[in-house]
């Protein structure tokens, strides 16, 4: 009985002294208090929650920020049936840019993904905005159902209807990617849509047009075109209503050339040093606009 009564004391002395404070607080409780408590509870902000990813380059935040999209990752092999898996290709290209342009220096640098996660097409372009990267380039590979005899590498920019029947099926197998077994998994949302057919991104509409022109004229012996090799289509990461934004398609994975280019160390490099020009001139030019 003795140990009973001690367990007791031991669980209520705690009772006691908070049930003693409360009687305090109300006698002699400060003013504006009343008898409520507030509980107070340190989240972290939103940001944190998420976690944004790291910007690479020089710690001034007036330097132009680019922003490398690495398409597919995780779940989300890509195309590429064999060895050979898209998401693998992307993310090594996408490093290879990074590293070609922190090496020249100038610009700062972020990645959606660096290594082999999933992000959803929406998390994307959200990404960019909230880092305010002044430029989105999303890479990608392609695959035929062909004989694999389609070579080159393709730009695109945003339209809300694809330039061909080529770029509409482009546009869906990439989109794609957010379905699971036909099911839609992130809804596209209306603001995105508004902002789609809203004049005011004329003038975003216009910067990526000109990034895509110069990637092009950049990489002229670097990197083979399929022509067109301009066009555009209603890709979901390129929907940011104010990031220059383009969707390169670097070449076909079931191409034998294409896939050499894309996996030797020469043929990266080449693709780096050409889009990181292309990048360079985008900047020069969009400068000397400012002035
Ligand atoms: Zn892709």
């Amino acid at each position: 009985m003795r140990r009973f009564l001690l367990i007791g004391s031991i669980i209520l002395a705690p009772v006691a002294v908070l049930a003693a404070m409360v009687a305090a607080d109300r006698a002699f409780g400060g003013p504006g208090r009343g008898y409520g408590y507030v509980v107070t509870v340190d989240l972290p902000p939103p940001s944190a929650l998420t976690g944004l990813p790291k910007i690479d380059g020089p710690m001034d935040a007036s330097r132009p920020l680019v922003m490398i999209d690495a398409g597919h990752g995780g779940k989300d092999p890509g195309a590429g049936t064999g060895e050979i898996k898209e998401k693998a290709l992307t993310l090594a290209l996408a490093l290879a840019l990074r590293d070609e342009l922190l090496r020249q220096g100038g610009v700062r640098v972020a990645l959606t993904r660096r290594d082999d996660t999933y992000v959803t097409l929406d998390e994307r372009p959200a990404i960019a905005r909230r880092l305010r990267a002044d430029l989105f380039i999303s890479i990608h590979a392609d695959s035929t159902d062909g004989d694999g005899s389609a070579i080159g590498a393709t730009v695109f920019t945003l339209s809300d209807k694809g330039s061909s029947q080529v770029a509409d099926r482009f546009a869906a197998r990439e989109n794609a990617a957010d379905q699971i077994n036909g099911v839609k998994i992130i809804g596209q949302s209306d603001a995105v849509n508004a902002i789609l057919v809203d004049l005011s991104q004329r003038e975003t509409q216009d910067a990526s047009a000109q990034f895509a022109g110069l990637i092009v004229r950049e990489s002229r012996g670097a990197m083979p075109f399929k022509l067109p090799a301009l066009q555009s289509a209603a890709f979901v990461v390129l929907k940011s209503p104010d990031v220059p934004s383009v969707l390169l398609e670097t070449g076909y994975i079931n191409n034998i050339s294409d896939v050499a280019r894309l996996t030797s160390p020469s043929g990266k490099q080449a693709f780096a040093a050409a889009v990181a020009q292309a990048i360079k001139v985008y900047f020069a030019r969009a400068s000397v606009g400012r002035k």
